[in-house]
């Protein structure tokens, strides 16, 4: 089963730590973007996250990809750039032709369009501009769960302790308790008649 962050609603305070934090782990070593924030400002460069906190009159929380099993952006894409790595979903960003029809498909509007080539490997920014002589670009982007990092960098910074990865095993090990709760419940009950 593969893990996913989930963030609580309840406890979130709306700073942004989760997105500035995620935009700086995923951006390419040695560039002003992975000193700080201010860098790239300085740069004129995308900060890019790949989470997006939803304000609403009810609640401030981060919405990010939940790396879904059977995922319906992997089914859909037309050049298998979306793949099951390890326990997650990932985007082999120099496939995308960027068609979008992964934004289509995801319930949860996790997946976004960039025009930064600083997101792609240098290589692929160069094929990309000798095949079709346009200099910008298009590729998705996505929560990774910070494939390369050993751990999500917005559930290490987050103040509030409002974000949470959970992995397959736990989310097993959750429903089994939960039914041998259930169980324990309907023993009482049946006991009572
Ligand atoms: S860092 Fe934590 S508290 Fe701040 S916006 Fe993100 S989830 Fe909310
Ligand atoms: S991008 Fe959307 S559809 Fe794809 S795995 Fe993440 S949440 Fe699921």
């Amino acid at each position: 089963m593969n893990a996913f962050v989930v963030a609580d609603a309840g406890l979130c305070i709306g700073c942004q730590a989760c997105m500035i934090a995620c935009a700086k782990a995923h951006s390419p070593a040695g560039s002003p973007e992975s000193g700080q924030t201010t860098g790239a400002m300085a740069a004129g460069r995308v900060f890019q996250s790949r989470i997006t906190l939803v304000r609403t009159a009810e609640v401030t929380v981060p919405v990010q990809c939940r790396h879904c099993e059977n995922s319906p952006c992997a089914n859909v894409c037309p050049v298998d750039a979306i793949v099951q790595k390890d326990a997650c979903i990932d985007i082999v960003e120099k496939s995308c032709v960027g068609c979008k029809s992964c934004m289509l498909a995801c319930p949860y509007g996790a997946i976004q369009v960039v025009a930064d080539d600083t997101v792609c490997g240098k290589q692929a920014v160069v094929e990309f501009r000798e095949k079709t002589g346009q200099d910008t670009l298009h590729v998705v982007v996505k929560c990774d769960l910070c494939f390369d990092h050993g751990s999500p960098a917005c559930v290490k910074i987050c103040p509030a302790g409002a974000l949470r990865l959970v992995e397959g095993r736990q989310l097993s090990e959750s429903i089994v308790s939960k039914r041998r709760a259930a169980a324990g419940r309907m023993g009482r009950i049946g006991s009572q008649h």
